[in-house]
C-alpha cells in the first residue's frame, strides 16, 4: 500500500520551462461554487464572486483543469500567452 499523504496537486504553468511548477493555493480557492460565492482569486487570492471569475490558464489541478481567477490575472495570463509566443 502506498502510505504517501494524498493532497491535491496544483500545478502552475511556467511558459519559459513549458513544465508546471509546484503552486500552493490560496485559502478558500475551491474550483467549483455557486456564482454567487465569494472565493479567492488563485493567482492574487483576493475575493471575487465566483460567477464573475475566469478559469486559469496557468494554475491547474492533476488532471488539468483550472482554477478561478479574476479578471485582471486573467488578463495578465493572456499577456504572459502571448509574449511566450511571440518568443518563439
Ligand atoms: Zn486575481
Amino acid at each position: 500500500m502506498n502510505e504517501e499523504k494524498i493532497k491535491v496537486l496544483v500545478g502552475k504553468w511556467n511558459y519559459k520551462t513549458r513544465k508546471y511548477d509546484d503552486y500552493e493555493l490560496p485559502k478558500n480557492c475551491p474550483m467549483m461554487a455557486g456564482d454567487n460565492e465569494i472565493v479567492n482569486c488563485c493567482q492574487c487570492g483576493k475575493p471575487h464572486k465566483f460567477g464573475e471569475m475566469f478559469t486559469s490558464k496557468e494554475i491547474h489541478n492533476n488532471i488539468g483543469f483550472g482554477y478561478p481567477t479574476c479578471e485582471k490575472c486573467y488578463k495578465l495570463e493572456w499577456d504572459r500567452q502571448k509574449e511566450s509566443k511571440n518568443g518563439k
